[in-house]
This record gives structure tokens, sequence and C-alpha cells, in this order.
């Protein structure tokens, strides 16, 4: 019986350790903030900003919200970041994306200092995570680690295959693997044979973004299955990359959609505002 790893509950375990730990912070005087902006109105940005703030509310962060009109221009934008920058009662700034399309993306995600950048994009943390040095990790491919390692999952020494090289969750996700020690095959839309190399995998992670695309073909016997993708089915219902039902006989372990990966990117969101407000005190 393939075990159904239970993104929800580890994803509240989490949040509940943190709440622990920013009480015992606000005791000492140290209070945690994290700067939430978004521009426009893109009804699914609304969605997340709203649950990204409902966890600060929850674990005892403090969010302060910049909601700005769809016509907010690059200079504008980039002022309020710089602005946040300097201010030492920020720990965190989140700049909720995509961005309308008159403005430049990369260089808005630059223009966060990168001791503030809990989304972990900047270039400065991918690249401390490509050379093993310390910084904010994207926080979906840290929520895929923390699933591995809570539910006791080996990953030293394991056969581990990502399907998608995206910057956001393929490619670190590829990085956290290879420090883990597993040995590590990243596919993409051009790799060949690819059912093959995925049948290869101990451990198969898959995030190309298409409906139950994988299917048992690609899967190896007792194989640890993350899925990444978030999509809606024919019939509009919420599913992931892998085809679940196709594959849940020769699987040992599988994250379902909804209720796998995407709870803990959240979690993963506060534990980094956790963290770079204990870094900013010891700064201090
Ligand atoms: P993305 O930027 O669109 O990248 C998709 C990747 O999949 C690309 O590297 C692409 O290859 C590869 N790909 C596409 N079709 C393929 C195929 N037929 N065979 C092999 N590789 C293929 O996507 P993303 O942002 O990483 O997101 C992937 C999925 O995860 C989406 O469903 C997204 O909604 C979901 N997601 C979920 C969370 C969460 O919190 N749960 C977070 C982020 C993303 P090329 O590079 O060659 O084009």
């Amino acid at each position: 019986m393939a075990m159904i790893i239970d993104g929800k509950k580890i994803s509240n375990d989490i949040k509940e350790e943190l709440k622990e730990q920013v009480a015992n912070l606000k005791r000492e005087g140290i209070t945690i903030s994290l700067a939430v902006v978004q521009v426009g109105n893109d009804p699914a940005s609304t969605v997340y900003v709203g649950n990204k703030k409902k966890a600060c509310e929850f674990v005892g962060i403090q969010s302060l919200s910049y909601e700005l009109p769809e016509s907010t221009t690059e200079k504008e934008l980039l002022e309020l970041v710089h602005k946040l920058n300097q201010d030492p009662a920020v720990n965190g700034i989140l700049v909720q994306l995509p961005l309308p399309k008159h403005m430049d993306e990369n260089k808005i995600i630059q223009a966060i200092s990168p001791a503030k950048d809990v989304d972990g994009f900047h270039p400065q943390s991918v690249g401390a995570l490509s050379i093993g040095q310390n910084g904010f990790v994207s926080c979906t491919p840290a929520g895929i680690l923390e699933l591995l390692k809570r539910t006791g999952i080996t990953i030293e020494g394991k056969e581990c295959v990502i399907i998608g090289r995206s910057n956001i969750v393929g490619k670190p996700m590829g990085m956290l693997m290879l420090r883990e020690n597993a040995t590590v095959t990243i596919c993409h839309s051009r790799t060949k044979d690819l059912k093959e190399v995925a049948r290869r995998a101990d451990i198969l992670i898959v995030a190309i973004g298409k409906a139950k695309f994988v299917t048992k073909e690609y899967v190896k016997e007792g194989a640890v299955i993350i899925d990444v993708g978030m999509n809606r089915d024919e019939n509009n219902k919420l599913c992931g990359d892998v085809d679940y039902e196709d594959v849940i006989e020769k699987v040992s372990a599988i994250t379902p959609v909804p209720g796998g990966v995407g709870p803990m990117t959240i979690a993963m969101l506060m534990n980094n505002c956790v963290r770079s407000a204990i870094m900013h005190q010891k700064e201090s």
C-alpha cells in the first residue's frame, strides 16, 4: 500500500512549531514582519496573497500590506522596494508574481535585498544554494525537501529524477537534492526517452504544469512520487502533473493534489521569515 504524504498535516505541524518559536522570540522583544506587495488585482494573485497573510496571522508574523494599482510604474515599485530594504522593521519582502507586463520582473527581484529575499528568487540566493552557502531557498523546493525528511524517506544515494527545469521549482530542487547527496537528473521538454529516464528514479519529482502527464509507464515499481503540478482536469477539478489513479498501485509513496506540495510552500515562506528575523537580530 502506498504511503500518501499528507502535506496539509505536515505544513500545519510546521506552522504550529513556528508559532511557538515566534511567541518565544516575542518574549525576547523580537517581532517579525513581512511586507507583501501586490500590483494590480489578478484574482489568482489576490487568493495567494490572502493565504500568505492568513498564515502570517496564524504564526504571529505581522504582514504589511502594499496593494498598488495596475498603473503603478516600475520606477514607483522600485522606490517602494528600496524603502522596504532600508526599513529595519521589515524582515522579509514578498512581491507577488506575475507583475503587470510593463514591468521587468527580473529587475524587481534583483532590487530586493538578499537579506530580505524570503521567496529565494534573488540571483544571490540562487547562487548561494548552488555553491552550498547560506541563503534563502525557494519555498516550494524547500517544502518538498521537508516533506521527504518528515516522512522518513532516505535521500542519500538515491536516484532522483526531476521533470521540469523552472527557476522556482526544477532547478533549485535539483540543487537541494544534490546537497542531500542524491544522484540527480533534471529533465525538460527536449529530454529524449523521458519515460526511460523517469523509470530510473527512486524519487521522481514532477513540475511541468500538464494535467496527469505522468502515467505508470514513467514510474519504477516502489518509487516515491512528488507531484508539484496544479492544474484543472477536464471536469475543472484540481489535479497534478501525475495521473494519481494510474500510478498509485506501483508507488511506495506519493503526494496528492490538492493536499501535498501546495500547503508546504506557504509554511516554508513563514519559516524563511522567522529565519530572516533571527539573522537580522544577530547582525544588529
Ligand atoms: P514552468 O515554469 O512552466 O516550467 C515547466 C517545465 O516543465 C519546463 O522546464 C518545461 O521544459 C518542462 N516541460 C513542459 N512540458 C514538458 C514535457 N512534455 N516533457 C518534459 N518536460 C516538460 O512551470 P513551474 O513554474 O515550474 O510549475 C510547474 C507546475 O507546478 C505548474 O502546474 C505550477 O502550477 C505548479 N507549481 C506549484 C507550486 C505549489 O506550491 N504547489 C509552486 C510552483 C509551481 P522546458 O524548460 O524545456 O520548456
